[in-house]
């Protein structure tokens, strides 16, 4: 089934059925592929053919780079259906998730398109009679992307299409638990390439490879930006190395989001919303729902009406119509019991959790997913369990539920329910919500690519996708022209 999708993509065999890392479909844990991972020095080699390939794509004009992304978007939008299956089997997605994650890809292509022609600069006024001073954006660099699994294509596309109109080469790290999809990214990035003339060789590669391999992208002084998606721990790791070096880096790291339901909240809508950003993606989206702040005049409904939905979930195959797969992993399995233990330590009340299909799928992990009400915000609701668990806390004035949003050490993503627009407007004021996406009336996950996508605190500070979120893939140059006969010079200094 894989093979043939492969095939179907373009992809050569060799490239997925003779390594010695063993990639699992998290549906039933059977053997996908097997990849080989790269040395330190074949990245290296990699980053040193970037680097030529830089050379020559900066010079070409951005509006043409856009044709590029543009080619590549249709090629996306021929193979949508084959590289959305392929999501689902390697990520263990649902259908219109592995469909969704491509659209993703195929709507960042049409935002990098347009931008191609409006990388805009500045003109600014001199203050020295015949100057003129301006802004101008070059291309940066080589751009390595390391991704992670829960997003396996879509996080690098959000990169790579604005990397690439702004005249950038591209480096990518796949997850080592999803390196198949990046193959088949990167089979039809090649096979548009092949027939784009201005295009020049290895402007588009991937490094198959574990943390080492991420390293090696990390610790290069060739590679002018990192942007790294991923754990809080492993952004901080690659923070500080990029820093050490003068390297740019864009860090998108975990959250920990929360939803205010306020009184006057509308409950129907706050249930499906709770639901779809919960539990989808079996709670496995960096902007997942994992806490629940209700009024005390509405926390004891809302969790009736959640236990009653959640029962209703259906759980399993992710291709055959149910609304939430498998946990990637038994090392995530077992990360979700023990944060329900942990909980349960704390004073939590746990409903679901267990796993599920057990019998029919030994080597794969379902879950129901769980809602855990809580005394407070402790320890085990500041962390980030990445599984589908929905903390309950109860709050009575709304100054203190935004202050339970913020007291967790991630800053990702943030919602409100509420009619009432004093209260939203403060939500989303100076002093609301400190996190990088602040929500009214509809969840915290599911995000559009035109705005700036990322969070603050732990989750790392970094922009990706749309708004201005392209300027940390140029560097950026002011430009003074004197077309005047004087030397006049800035802040009046006469110098004879
Ligand atoms: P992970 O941190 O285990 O791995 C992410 C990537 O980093 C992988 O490619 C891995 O090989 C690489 N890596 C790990 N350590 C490294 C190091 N020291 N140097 C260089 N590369 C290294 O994360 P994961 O389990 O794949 O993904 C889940 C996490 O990602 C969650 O915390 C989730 O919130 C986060 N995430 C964040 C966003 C966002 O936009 N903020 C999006 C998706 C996922």
């Amino acid at each position: 089934m894989v093979a043939a999708l492969l095939d179907r993509l373009g992809v050569d065999p060799s490239l997925y059925q003779q390594g010695e890392h063993a990639v699992h479909s998290p549906i039933d844990g059977g053997r996908i592929g097997s990849v080989r991972l790269e040395s330190r020095t074949e990245v290296e080699q990699k980053i040193a053919r970037a680097v030529e390939a830089f050379e020559a794509w900066r010079k070409v004009p951005a509006p043409r780079r856009g044709e590029l992304v543009r080619q590549y978007g249709e090629a996306l939008r021929q193979h949508k259906a084959e590289l959305g299956e392929l999501v689902s089997w390697e990520a263990g997605k649902i259908t219109q998730e592995g469909l969704g994650e491509v659209q993703e890809m195929i709507d960042i292509c049409d935002f990098a398109v347009g931008l191609s022609r409006q990388l805009y600069g500045l003109t600014i006024a001199s203050e020295r009679p015949g100057h003129h001073m301006r802004e101008t954006w070059h291309p940066l660099g080589v751009v390595g992307v390391i991704s992670a699994f829960n997003f396996p294509v879509a996080v690098w596309s959000w990169n790579a299409a604005l990397a690439l109109v702004c005249g950038n080469p591209v480096v990518w790290k796949p997850s080592e638990k999803t390196p198949l999809t990046a193959l088949a990214c990167q089979a039809l990035f090649e096979r548009v390439a092949k027939g784009f003339s201005d295009a020049p060789a290895h402007l588009s590669q991937v490094v198959i490879g574990a943390r080492e391999a991420g390293e090696a992208l990390v610790d290069d002084p060739r590679v002018a930006l990192v942007s790294a998606t991923g754990s809080t721990r492993m952004g901080r790791e690659v923070g500080p190395k990029v820093a050490a070096r003068f390297g740019r880096s864009v860090l998108e790291l975990g959250g920990n989001n929360a939803m205010i339901l306020a009184p006057s909240a509308d409950l129907d809508l706050a249930v499906r919303a709770i639901l779809f950003s919960a539990v989808g993606t079996a709670g496995q989206r960096c902007t997942t729902l994992r806490r629940l702040i209700a009024h005390e005049s509405v926390k004891a409904e809302i969790v009736e009406r959640l236990k009653a939905a959640y029962a209703k979930v259906r759980i399993g195959h992710p291709l055959e119509g149910n609304l939430v797969g498998p946990l990637i992993d038994q090392q995530s399995f077992d990360a979700m019991q023990r944060a329900l233990e942990q909980a349960r330590g704390e004073g939590g009340k746990v409903f679901g959790g267990e796993r599920q299909l057990a019998a029919q799928f030994p080597d794969a992990y379902y879950v129901s997913p769980a809602i855990v009400e809580m005394p407070g915000q402790s320890a085990v609701v500041c962390h980030e369990t990445f599984a589908p668990i929905l903390y309950v806390v109860g709050y009575s004035d709304f100054a203190e539920a935004i202050r339970l949003n913020n007291a967790v050490p991630q800053g990702l993503s943030s919602c409100l329910f509420t009619t009432d627009v004093r209260e939203a407007e403060l939500f989303q004021s100076a002093v609301g919500s400190d996190c990088g996406i602040a929500n009214v009336n509809i969840g915290p996950s599911g995000a559009e690519i035109g705005g700036a996508f990322g969070g603050e605190k732990e989750t790392g500070g970094g922009r990706e996708s749309g708004s201005d979120a392209w300027k940390a893939y140029m560097r950026r140059q002011t430009n003074t022209v004197n077309y005047s006969h004087e030397l006049p010079l800035a802040q009046g200094i006469t110098f004879d």
